[in-house]
């Protein structure tokens, strides 16, 4: 009776998790989605505690205590801005924790261990070990804990080749020789410096591709616990988190023009020396009242969003703006870049957040050929997605990366604080166009002003 209830438990536990990451494809049904998911963790999560196998539910509620106030505290204290290097971190725990588990399976079983079971158990702590640092290592530099740049060394390649072969030999040793203890703690020190080289060598624009092929490795490695302890939701739910962080992985390169092969391969260190388009121009400071009566008006007006609303936290106000320009009659469509911001989805969630309508909101495809047609596209601190560089100059280290073409509007827009560049660190020729001029300040003052000068106007 007792197991039936589990299993009963962890079918609809990965039920849930089907539907919910459905739900997850949609912002409309984004919450509902979460919610459906939510309670299938918690199904899960009883389930398991229904185990015969349990010895100590007393550590457990230590667990589950000083878990839930970490968790807690991470909700929150963690601003929106800070979210990626804390799902990096979220990462590490999760992966270190399938680390401990195979560690503990292998000790527990030793020399018993062998054919699929022990390719699992493996398998769990390769991955785990890997992620664990890998994402560590993704933390840091996000949260500027260490330099941003690429971190490489000459034969760095070589040495990683070198570390994966000596990991895979001791690996295959452990499946021939049971209970191979030295040959373990060999696979799994490699691996732990594995993850380290994949990362350090990763900056700018392609830690968006790591941070979701490391969510991948989590998944993997989760899945193969479920094979080492036989547990049917930890397969499926491991599962379906490796193959989407391996899916987003792959739409995140389209959308930053990164080979797949890199990123099967880690091999991101061999990003050439970025060479910006010669600037002619000079950056032309604009007038608040003059760009309120622009906008006024228009007949169509583009805000693209990027980093730098998320930062001023500006969603509500640009939202404020909008309605406004629509109450005049201004058609207002909201360009989103599927990498603007720090994470995926970053600006979708924030336009959610400010009840910004989902009819208004375009894909890069949808809005691109419409720029001509634009008499004011807006920008708020957006700078890498915009940057005409990554259309136009083959040298630039972001050649390739669909961006949002705004230059090919009538009129733009760019509101930033001052001359910081993006996340890739490169100067941006849109800022010295001619028909490009900057309004500097913090983007939400900046937007309230503008809301008080179009009412005017
Ligand atoms: P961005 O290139 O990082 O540029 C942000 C701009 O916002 C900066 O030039 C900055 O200029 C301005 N800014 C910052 N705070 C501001 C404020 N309070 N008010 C007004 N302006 C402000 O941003 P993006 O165009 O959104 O591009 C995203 C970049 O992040 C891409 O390179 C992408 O690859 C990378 N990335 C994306 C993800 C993801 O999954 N979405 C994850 C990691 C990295 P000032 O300092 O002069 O104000």
């Amino acid at each position: 009776m007792e197991h039936d209830f589990i299993e009963f438990s962890y079918l609809a536990a990965s039920v849930l998790f089907i539907l919910g990451m459905k739900g997850l494809s949609h912002p409309e049904s984004a919450r509902r989605g979460m919610k459906m998911a939510q309670v299938g963790m918690l199904l899960a999560i009883v389930g398991t505690l229904l185990q015969k196998q349990i010895i100590s539910y007393e550590w457990i509620v230590v667990g589950l205590i000083i878990g839930s106030l970490i968790g807690g505290a991470i909700a929150h204290f963690v601003p929106m801005t800070a979210l990626p290097q804390q799902t990096a971190l979220s990462h590490a725990f999760g992966a270190f924790a399938a680390s401990l588990v195979g560690i503990a399976e292998f000790h527990r079983h030793g020399v018993e261990l062998t054919g699929l079971k022990m390719v699992a158990i493996n398998f769990e702590v390769l991955l785990g070990s890997l992620t664990t640092t890998g994402s560590l290592v993704a933390a840091a530099k996000l949260q500027g804990l260490m330099p941003g740049v690429p971190l490489t060394f000459k034969g760095q390649n070589v040495f990683n080749f070198t570390l994966l072969f000596v990991a895979l030999a001791a690996f295959i040793y452990i499946l021939a020789v049971p209970g191979a203890t030295v040959a373990f703690y060999v696979m799994l020190t490699i691996a732990f410096i594995f993850g380290l080289m994949l990362v350090l060598p990763i900056a700018a624009a392609d830690m968006p591709v790591v941070m979701s092929l490391l969510n991948s490795y989590a998944g993997l490695a989760a899945a193969a616990t479920g094979f080492a302890i036989s547990n049917n939701v930890l397969i499926i739910a491991g599962t379906l988190n490796g193959f989407s962080g391996f899916m987003l992985s792959v739409l995140m390169c389209k959308a930053m023009n990164r080979s797949i092969t890199n990123v099967l391969f880690g091999a991101f260190g061999s990003v050439s020396e970025s060479v910006a388009t010669e600037r002619t121009g000079e950056m032309r400071e604009l007038n608040l009242e003059d760009v309120a009566t622009q906008l006024a008006y228009a007949r169509q007006v583009v805000f693209v969003p990027g980093y730098g609303m998320a930062t001023a936290q500006a969603q509500h106000v640009v939202h404020e703006l909008s309605e406004t320009l629509e109450k005049r009659g201004v058609t207002v469509k909201f360009a989103v870049h599927p990498v603007a911001g720090r994470m995926p989805g970053h600006m979708n969630v924030l336009l959610a957040e400010a009840n910004v309508p989902y009819s208004q909101l375009y894909e890069l495809e949808q809005i691109n050929p419409d720029f001509p047609h634009t008499d004011v596209s807006v920008v708020i601190g957006a700078n890498d997605v915009v940057n005409p560089d990554a259309r136009d100059n083959p040298s630039s280290s972001i050649a390739g990366m669909p961006i949002l073409e705004v230059d090919r509007s009538k009129s733009v827009v760019v509101l930033k604080r001052g001359k910081g560049k993006g996340f890739s660190g490169l100067e941006n020729p849109l800022f010295f166009m001619e028909n490009c001029g900057l309004l500097y300040g913090d983007a939400k003052g900046t937007l309230a002003k503008l809301v008080q000068a179009v009412q005017q106007a």
